[in-house]
């Protein structure tokens, strides 16, 4: 339903939380968050919760996370398993070192995970988004195997959405690439947010006026790597995608 990425000099759980607060006018069923943290030991910090924000945030108040430089959230609106915690996004793969959050429907999540399931992954949730995470993992083995490890994060997103059918925004970390959140869409909005300092990613603009106007809205069928200090644009089969900055000019504080 709604989603936020941040990787900048802020604090990344204040931002993301401020973020899915704004997009809260949309309704949903479950909130989380999942972070890099610097003391990462190749797992990220993940929390979850079903139910209102406030849910969330107490849960972070009485297990706070260590302080963050990047992070993804999401407010869910169930499409596939009933709203708890375990269908709660962020989902990670086996490792823990991939998390990713989606809106949308993966439409042949049965068949991937029927798949996934056969090659010894163990899916956790009822959801169709959680096979992203493992497939993520899967890809990023493979590339390593094969020496081709250099596309990093953004090249298995791109391998994974080839593989994807539906209509969906995906953001996702990996805590072996610090400071990198990588994204995608296919027929689901997702807007980059280019700030001083600091970038962010949101499923609305409203997710980040807060702190910046410059906006660039990804097109169809491209993934975004996003750093403090960069973004790279392509298509989900690598060729360099083009893009349009914008200047967000109505009024934040409605
Ligand atoms: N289909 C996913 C789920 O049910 C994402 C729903 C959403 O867009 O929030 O978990």
């Amino acid at each position: 339903c709604g989603i936020v990425g941040y990787t900048g000099a802020d604090d990344a759980l204040e931002v993301v939380v401020n973020g899915l607060k704004r997009l809260e006018y949309r309704g949903y069923d479950s909130a989380g968050v999942a972070l890099q943290t610097p003391d990462d030991d190749g797992t990220l910090a993940v929390a979850k919760r079903a139910g209102k924000l406030v849910n969330l945030e107490k849960a972070l108040q009485e297990e706070p996370l260590p302080a963050a430089t990047a992070g993804i959230g999401h407010t869910r609106w169930a499409t596939h398993g009933a709203p708890n915690d375990a269908n709660a996004h962020p989902h990670a793969d086996n490792s823990g070192r991939f998390a990713v959050v989606h809106n949308g429907i993966i439409e042949n999540f049965a068949v991937l995970r029927t798949e996934l399931t056969d090659r010894g992954h163990e899916l956790v949730s009822e959801t169709d988004t959680e096979v992203v995470a493992h497939l993520l993992a899967e890809e990023s083995r493979d590339m390593a195997a094969a020496g081709a490890a250099a596309g990093g994060l953004a090249e298995a997103m791109r391998r994974v959405c080839r593989r994807l059918e539906g209509a969906f925004t995906l953001v996702a970390v990996d805590a072996a690439e610090p400071g990198v959140i990588v994204a995608a869409r296919r027929n689901s909005p997702l807007v980059v947010g280019l700030g001083e300092g600091g970038n962010f990613l949101a499923s609305d603009v409203a997710a980040f006026i807060a702190y910046t106007r410059r906006a660039v809205e990804l097109g169809q069928d491209q993934v975004v790597r996003l750093t403090p200090d960069g973004m790279e644009v392509t298509g989900f089969d690598g060729a360099p995608g083009e893009v349009r900055e914008y200047h967000v000019d109505w009024d934040a504080s409605a």
